[in-house]
């Protein structure tokens, strides 16, 4: 959040790159940076924009099936659902709506390098999510450009299952079973809500939420059992109140413990 917002060609944008693969670094046995370049539906028509997916990979202690877990760390450009006009062209600060994520992340890095996970863990920074507009055409609108350009080049990446979390942050967290990842990998969302029922995490709440566009639909896509955990129900999305008083530490806790204990105990 010091770096200020994370949008496509702001400063606050490089300077995130460079600390997530700086702390990635410290933590993961192989980091790799994925560069490309795209224009977006926000930027003026025809600018390119430097993108970078930064994945983390963590060993397993025996071979087998790799799970990735996804945050996307941009921020969006403009403040488009603020209540005040005036303040509609600002960037999004994006505490939860970014940052919160990445902090969940950049934890299970720590964690990860303690503790050698069963089987295989990748962690992996989007890039791009959030410079879409609800007008452009197309299935995704614009938005999630850095995970369906990491899904459409793969290279020799192995990814058998996928988490992606998003808007984890707030304060007032209330998880629902988002619809997608309900229809894409039923098993893998009620291993995670289990696994946080048991561990008494209340944030995840057994319900039913919305279909949401977000970076799990491209590996979806192309056949990778891939789930979504966001809580959409949060009254600053996409304002400039989109700010770290609105987040809550122990929100960030629930998640970033719960899927810990799902890769621990083997349990995806
Ligand atoms: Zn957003």
């Amino acid at each position: 959040m010091q770096m200020g917002p994370r949008a496509p060609g702001m400063a606050g944008h490089d300077a995130v790159v460079t600390f997530i693969t700086d702390v990635l670094r410290q933590y993961a046995a192989e980091v790799t940076t994925q560069p490309f370049k795209e224009s977006t539906e926000l930027g003026p028509p025809g600018r390119e924009y430097d993108f970078t997916n930064i994945i983390g990979k963590f060993p397993g202690a025996r071979q087998g099936e790799v799970l990735a877990v996804g945050a996307h760390f941009d921020t969006r450009p403009i403040a488009d659902r603020d209540p005040d006009p005036a303040k509609r062209t600002d960037p999004v600060p994006g505490a939860n709506d970014g940052a919160s994520g990445v902090a969940v992340l950049l934890e299970m890095a720590r964690a990860l390098k303690a503790q050698a996970p069963p089987r295989s863990v990748l962690l992996i920074f989007f890039d791009a999510e959030d410079s879409g507009s609800a007008t452009a055409p197309g299935p995704y609108h614009g938005f999630c450009l850095g995970s369906r350009y990491l899904a459409a080049n793969m290279g020799s990446l192995r990814i058998d299952k996928l988490i992606v979390i998003d808007m984890i942050g707030d304060a007032d967290l209330s998880i629902p079973k988002e619809l997608n990842s309900r229809d894409a990998a039923p098993q893998l969302l009620d291993t995670v809500f289990q696994t946080a029922r048991r561990l008494g995490h209340g944030a995840f709440d057994d319900r039913y939420g919305q279909r949401i566009v977000d970076d799990h639909l491209p590996f979806i896509s192309q056949g990778i059992p891939a789930i979504d955990l966001i809580d959409f129900d949060y009254p600053y999305w996409h304002t400039t109140s989109d700010v770290a008083a609105h987040c809550g530490a122990d929100s960030l806790l629930q998640v970033g413990d719960t899927l810990l204990e799902v890769i621990y105990a083997d349990r995806w």
